[in-house]
């Protein structure tokens, strides 16, 4: 048999657990600890393994990589896009570098792969672009962050 509990008339007012309620929110509000921050003032402090922008290192303004295809061919996502050409002093270049990002889910594999460390991922984690097309070798080229 269901026995119902007897509450008084406060308790059916719900005040007191109003109150209650209240008076966490206000404890929080005053005293406890804050999560937010300033944005874009104040920027977080994310860990050296996190991965983010990509970028393709250079040595004396020439890019690293020597197209082997290695990084598009392990790459789950299948968002590496290269295109390899020749020149007298370098075997073979990427003529084309893309990276279709909304596609790419920054497992790392590419920067592991990479026999000449030519892409690696950067600490970057502000990646939004006005244009579709700017994750290009250019781009790529010239984004480092702080690794
Ligand atoms: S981080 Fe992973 S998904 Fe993104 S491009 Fe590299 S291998 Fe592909
Ligand atoms: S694995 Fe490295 S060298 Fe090979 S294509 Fe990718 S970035 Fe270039």
């Amino acid at each position: 048999m269901l026995v119902k509990a007897k509450k008084n008339a406060l308790q059916n007012l719900y005040i007191v657990e109003i109150v209650k309620g209240l008076a966490i929110t206000m404890k929080n509000m005053l005293f406890g600890k804050t999560v937010t921050i300033q944005y874009p003032e104040e920027r977080r402090q994310y860990s050296e393994r996190y991965r983010g922008q990509h970028y393709i290192k250079a040595t004396n303004g020439v890019e690293n990589c020597t197209a082997c295809m290695l990084c598009p061919t392990v790459c789950p996502a299948e968002c590496i896009h290269i295109e390899a050409g020749e020149r007298p002093d370098k075997e073979k270049y990427p003529v084309k570098f893309e990276i279709d990002v909304l596609r790419c889910c920054f497992c790392g594999m590419c920067e592991e792969a990479c026999p000449k460390d030519a892409i690696k991922l950067s600490n970057i984690y502000e990646m939004s672009q006005q244009q579709r097309e700017a994750y290009d070798k250019g781009f790529l080229l010239e984004q480092r962050g702080n690794k």
